[in-house]
């Protein structure tokens, strides 16, 4: 017989939940959500009955989470990987100190830095910059492609650094793409770009919208439920 593990959780009441359900997230780690009123002196037969739950749940984040990347002392990054487009960038800081920072692009593999790595917050605004930069250059002409594919019209599509929407469209049909897309891996890319130009048809989250959706994409639930949980994929030094 195994040991019973010691879990740490955290309990949310949820005066919408109708009973007690458990969630793992790889920010929130467990949480388990009990309805208002819910007598806590069953939590721990709620927790083992769950156990083999949990434990799996558990290794699955284990096994998604990306390994952290080198930063350095203030949180800038050694190396800038984007999943999207497969690319890897190592990133250098020559510490001259200067106020002006060039990148030197050094085809698509090395990025060098002239800003001294202790001015952090300027070298953090020069690498997002150059991040918006290859947004740009990647995720509109993929996301071009895509509509001309699948013959969407939309009237512009632009890149911005979004807190914490992954894509929109506007009635005018203007699509706005977030700049940390070129960070997920290309499935997820994927299913935001086809659901922001679904909204070209649907401006809204209608069953004819989620039917148009599962033509393009056909795993759009499995993937839509992953977006809750892709800022996993964005570096630190992107986020704050
Ligand atoms: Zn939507």
């Amino acid at each position: 017989m195994t040991q019973p593990r010691p879990v740490s959780y955290t309990v949310k009441i949820s005066s919408r939940a109708k009973s007690a359900r458990l969630k793992m997230t790889p920010h929130d780690g467990l949480v388990v959500v009990l309805p208002d009123g819910y007598n806590k002196k069953h939590l721990p037969a709620l927790l083992l009955r769950y156990d083999a739950w949990i434990k799996k749940a558990a290794e699955r984040i284990e096994e998604h989470r990306p390994a952290p990347l080198p930063i350095t002392d203030n949180g800038l990054p050694y190396t800038i990987e984007f999943l999207h487009i497969d690319e890897k960038w190592s990133v250098e800081y020559n510490n001259k100190g200067r106020r002006v920072i060039d990148i030197e692009d050094d085809n698509g593999k090395k990025l060098l830095l002239s800003a001294d790595v202790d001015e952090a917050e300027l070298g953090r605004r020069q690498l997002l910059a150059w991040l918006k930069l290859q947004a740009q250059k990647h995720l509109i002409p993929s996301f071009q492609k895509l509509a001309e594919a699948h013959d969407f019209k939309y009237a512009e599509a632009l890149v911005r650094l979004q807190h914490s929407r992954w894509g929109s469209c506007s009635s005018r049909r203007l699509i706005t793409l977030n700049t940390k897309l070129l960070f997920l891996p290309d499935y997820l890319v994927h299913y935001i770009m086809i659901h922001e130009l679904c909204h070209t048809v649907h401006m809204n989250h209608s069953k004819a919208f989620w039917a148009l959706v599962s033509r393009h994409d056909p795993l759009w639930r499995t993937n839509n439920a992953e977006m809750r949980s892709a800022w996993k994929y964005v570096p630190a030094w992107v986020s704050t």
